[in-house]
């Protein structure tokens, strides 16, 4: 199958972000992202989705849109919306008639920044997702680039500390969001994960110190969501927009942290006799099935099954033959910058 490199979740000037959709592309194209998931707050932008060139290098810009309830005091509740192809902001107010909406319209919805603390120094709330009854979405943002900032950042001088050293930032998915995706995946939905950048590039002023925060180029070169297409990007804007958005959809992706190591060529597969599958695949068992993951370098590899760690190596590859259905994926760490961090997530595998 064919890899994409996804960076999702980010602001342009139509909503708090400093760049345009054309600043957005250039730094794409320069950190070697195939596709950009553009999410405007509340408003989709339409006229934008477009191949942006650079000689040889492309970058397919689709605009996209994060919707919340403006109206609720405090906010909560963040959806992101893909490939619905209308306005639905008007319906934020109730997030399952939203979900229902979106996937009515045969669009994708992800539940943005699940858990999301307050960064009190900087005026920032938690806009965690509350609303748990909701069904129907596609899956969650297991990883959010610039919500990572409000975990590990405890003040102001923490969060100046970090603006210039940005790197510094991701550990990984929180634990309380992994337990999340965990507790979802156990009562027998499909949920898929995506990891999203949420890049606004804000500039920021403190006397003489003038700097962007997180410039979008750093997020583009840190988490993003890896698609497996059937084929690589054709040209043709309806049918790449379809082909991501069914990857998307089916859980045929995984996310990856680069800075520690590039992530790209990952694969988790499942084999038995009479069939193979790869992440997001549902598979109902016949005797035993062989599931493979193989890394692009060396890592510390967990085998997860329904929550819990059955294997863990140090090495570029795990294996594992099973006879029980369960929820499987991998989740790979690396030691970067004098810690051990996040690398890859998986999505799963579901043995029925
Ligand atoms: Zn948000
Ligand atoms: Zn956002």
């Amino acid at each position: 199958m064919n890899e994409l490199i996804v960076n999702l979740h980010m602001h342009t000037t139509y909503s708090d972000g400093s760049g345009t959709h054309a600043a957005l592309a250039r730094a794409a194209i320069k950190t070697g992202v195939d596709v950009l998931l553009v999410t405007d707050h509340n408003v989709w932008v339409q006229g934008v989705d477009n191949y942006d060139r650079d000689g040889k290098k492309r970058v397919l810009v689709i605009a996209c849109e994060e919707i919340h309830d403006q109206a609720r005091d405090p906010q909560k509740n963040h959806l992101l919306v893909f490939g619905a192809n209308r306005e639905l902001a008007t319906l934020a107010d109730s997030p399952q008639t939203l979900i229902s909406a979106v996937r009515q319209q045969g669009g994708l919805c992800f539940l943005a920044h699940p858990d999301d603390p307050a960064l009190p120094a900087f005026g920032e709330t938690d806009i965690s997702w509350v609303d748990w009854n909701v069904s129907g979405f596609t899956g969650i943002e297991l990883w959010n680039g610039f919500s990572e900032l409000k975990s590990v950042a405890r003040g102001k001088l923490d969060a100046i500390w970090y603006a210039f050293f940005p790197a510094l930032i991701p550990h990984g998915p929180l634990l309380k969001t992994l337990a999340r995706w965990d507790d979802l995946l156990s009562t027998g939905r499909c949920v898929v994960a995506v990891g999203g950048s949420d890049a606004h590039a804000q500039h920021m002023s403190m006397g003489p110190l003038h700097r962007t925060i997180f410039p979008y180029e750093y997020h583009f070169a840190t988490i993003n969501t890896h698609t497996l297409t059937p084929n690589a990007l054709t040209g043709d804007l309806p049918l790449d927009r379809k082909m991501v958005f069914d990857a998307l959809a089916a859980g045929h992706c995984f996310i990856g942290y680069d800075l520690p190591g590039p992530t790209r060529g990952f694969n988790f597969s499942a084999q038995s006799r009479e069939i193979n599958g790869i992440m997001g695949d549902e598979i109902t068992m016949q005797g035993t099935v062989t599931l493979r993951a193989k890394f692009p370098s060396r890592a510390q590899i967990k085998l997860i099954k329904n929550g819990k760690c059955i294997k863990s190596l140090h090495g570029d590859a795990i294996t594992y033959t099973s006879d029980e259905p369960g929820v499987y994926r991998v989740e790979a760490y690396k030691q970067y910058l004098g810690k051990l961090r996040g690398w890859i997530f998986s999505n799963p595998i579901y043995l029925r």
